[in-house]
């Protein structure tokens, strides 16, 4: 059998720069897509030496803001990449869009080439929040995209951020309960984090506004997934709900473990290479031109390559893996270091965390408990102080 592979293909541009985005995105007055088309066929053909056969079973279309791509692009880079590997039939194909009527009037055409899941960057029903996000939509606007894409897509989701200045639970909770209704069988629901470099962090330093308390964020976490919860969504990841079956796919190999390749300017790959035992870590360049010009030069625009040690490796699917509500199974070490749970953590010290009620432990798993979700950072970091495993 083929080793699955997940691609991501990175868009870096958008209409304007939103103030509490830390993405790589870039605000420019035009673009030559001919030119982006022929680098990201050129990075693919690239890789596919390098990879060797797999089956891809997951793409997916990021940014920036990958719906202000022309349709040619989107479906040169599906041609592409299916005439380098064999793609599954059930491949999930993902795009992320903003909310405007004239990103809405391409949801036909995406379908058309491939598209098969929508993700839509709502962040909120009202237009003042809205104005303060920086977001170019209107509430009127996000409400009729969603309706559109629902007509269209079996599969969409939104994205809303909350625990937003002065907003209340009340506010929050009909809001949440509003955009529920429309029907998403997904949602990706945030809060709101002041990232350092961004316009917001400047803003906060200067007390231009406030943010939630750290009591007041962990009451709009409980309310975010008791509301979610009452109406069938799972929480499958810290800020990831999921009605049955409708999980994203793509993300799941992020946080399982999998092999991923990161197409385009800024993009990450963790794979294995083809003939190679030790994991590789990829980062492309992150300005759009010197990575145009890299891949025009060298057939790829990589900034950096460098093979994960497996105490690294370790490291990373632990962090990855207890995001999950299902946590880290034995057969994530097995696949990657042929060792199970028992042969890779001190059991007297997880069994120490267990008793303290930071993690839940069965022979084959080990997971974060619902009610110590909160605490995820400062519990994954114990579950490393735990790792007794010495690799050679
Ligand atoms: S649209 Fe998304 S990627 Fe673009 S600036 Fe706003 S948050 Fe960042």
């Amino acid at each position: 059998m083929l080793n699955p592979l997940s691609i991501y293909i990175h868009y870096p541009f958008c209409k304007s720069k939103c103030p509490y985005c830390d993405f790589n995105s870039h605000v420019r007055d035009s673009v030559n897509h001919d030119d982006f088309l022929r680098a990201y066929e050129k990075e693919l053909e690239f890789f596919a030496k390098k990879i060797g056969k797999r089956k891809v079973n997951t793409i997916f279309f990021g940014g920036g803001t990958p719906s202000l791509m022309p349709i040619s692009l989107v479906e040169g880079i599906l041609r592409k990449i299916s005439n380098l590997w064999e793609v599954e039939k059930s491949c999930e194909i993902s795009l992320e869009a903003n909310p405007t009527s004239f990103e809405a009037e391409k949801f036909k055409d995406l379908k058309s080439v491939g598209i098969n899941r929508l993700s839509l960057g709502i962040q909120a029903l009202n237009d003042s929040d809205l104005q303060f996000l920086g977001r170019e939509h209107s509430a009127k606007e996000a409400i009729s995209t969603i309706e559109i894409a629902s007509k269209i897509f079996d599969n969409f989701s939104f994205d809303l951020i909350y625990a937003r200045p002065k907003q209340s639970l009340e506010s929050w909770k009909k809001e949440l309960e509003r955009a529920i209704a429309f029907g998403t069988k997904h949602l990706s629901l945030y809060q709101l984090t002041i990232e350092k470099g961004t316009k917001f962090y400047s803003q906060f330093q200067r007390k231009e506004f406030e943010m939630p308390t750290e009591d007041l964020a962990a009451d709009f976490y409980d309310l975010t997934n008791e509301i979610t919860a009452k109406e069938g969504f799972e929480l499958y990841e810290i800020s990831n709900y999921s009605q049955k079956n409708f999980e994203c796919r793509h993300n799941l190999v992020y946080w399982q473990g999998g092999d991923y390749l990161g197409i385009g300017a800024g993009a990450h790959s963790r794979m294995y290479l083809q003939d190679e035992s030790c994991r590789s870590s990829i980062i492309m360049l992150s300005e759009p031109n010197s990575w145009l010009k890299k891949v025009e030069d060298f057939g790829a625009g990589i900034q950096k390559l460098e093979k994960i040690s497996q105490e690294e490796l370790l490291e990373e699917l632990i962090l990855a893996g207890l995001r999950l509500s299902e946590g880290i199974n034995n057969s994530v070490f097995q696949r990657h270091f042929n060792k199970k749970i028992s042969d890779i953590f001190d059991g007297s010290k997880l069994q120490n965390l267990e008793k303290q009620g930071l993690i839940f432990l069965s022979g084959d798993e080990i997971k974060i408990p619902a009610n110590s979700r909160l605490l995820t950072n400062a519990i994954i970091s114990k579950v490393c102080e735990a790792l007794a495993v010495k690799f050679n």
